[in-house]
């Protein structure tokens, strides 16, 4: 019988730009020992990955057992989105509209700050108790300069939630947050177009993805090991950044493997940030710190 496995040749594939390791790792507060991407490294600029401003990748970790949860204190946002994954561990948050919980493993936190939230994240208290290995994502999501003072809001995405697409040949499932994989539809709403998933592949395990070329697109190896385009491989806690050339890009898992992987549609606006806040302007950049210290992200107890 004929095997016709042909690629269509109107493929256009999308090229690696660059493997990038990760930095030496640093704390946010006392909980969080991530190893910045997005914008530290120099390939990485806010600019250059919109919508995506920020990447914070807490590698796998030992945390030894504490009485008093390790994690971040009171902080404000304004003007964009953080989006929280734990692959390992459990994070617990609150915040200022009152609402709050529990990212469990393989679960997502999507926060729109918007117009202003404090909030504070910690380790989860019975999991810190008993310690153990935290292994997590933050990454903050612009937002569009018409919807950075809208309402914030919350999106609780449970992993059970999220739209999986099944491979062929055994090689493993897609988990899709936001965005879409072929049929396969993430829960999570975004003000612009942002793909962002797991591709959970199996030794040996094959996937194509396809974005539109000037998707600014990268991901990142949470376990295991994977060759990309049959050409470039990426050791586990490597970033992968993708050029703007093409669509098509193929996965192969070298070991068992989960990759994150992010696509999104650049917001061509000026960025104007500072800590906590990224807006379009100096001046509103001002307003923002002018806000916050007369009080007008609302309270939170430390
Ligand atoms: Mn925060």
């Amino acid at each position: 019988y004929l095997n016709l496995k042909l690629k269509p040749n109107n493929m256009s594939l999308r090229k690696v730009q660059q493997v990038i390791k990760p930095r030496p790792h640093h704390y946010v507060g006392d909980g969080f020992r991530v190893h910045n991407f997005i914008p530290a490294v120099s390939y990485l600029s806010m600019q250059r990955m919109s919508p995506f401003l920020l990447l914070d990748y807490g590698a796998e970790f030992y945390f030894p057992p504490a009485e008093k949860p390790r994690g971040v204190g009171v902080h404000p946002h304004r003007g964009f989105e953080t989006v929280t994954i734990a692959y390992k561990g459990k994070i617990a948050h609150y915040d200022s509209t009152g609402a709050g919980g529990i990212i469990e493993e393989g679960d997502v936190q999507w926060m729109t700050a918007a117009s202003g939230i404090l909030h504070k994240e910690y380790h989860e208290n019975n999991w810190a108790k008993q310690g153990g290995n935290m292994q997590m994502v933050q990454l903050w999501v612009n937002l569009p300069a018409k919807d950075k003072m809208s309402e914030p809001k919350y999106q609780a995405i449970t992993n059970s939630m999220m739209a999986k697409h099944s491979l062929p040949e055994n090689a493993g499932f897609i988990e899709v947050i936001s965005g879409s994989y072929k049929n396969a539809k993430g829960p999570a709403f975004t003000f612009t177009p942002v793909n962002l998933m797991n591709a959970k592949l199996n030794k040996g395990g094959k996937s194509d993805f396809s974005f539109p070329a000037d998707y600014n697109s990268g991901l990142l190896v949470i376990e295991g090991e994977i060759k990309i385009n049959d050409s470039e491989v990426a050791p586990v806690n490597n970033f992968v950044l993708f050029e703007n050339t093409g669509e098509d890009f193929t996965l192969e898992a070298l070991e068992n493997s989960i990759v994150l992987i992010m696509s999104g549609e650049p917001i061509n606006e000026p960025i104007a940030s500072q800590g906590p806040f990224v807006m379009n302007t100096r001046d509103e950049l001002m307003q923002a710190f002018n806000d916050f210290y007369n009080g007008k992200f609302g309270f939170l107890e430390d």
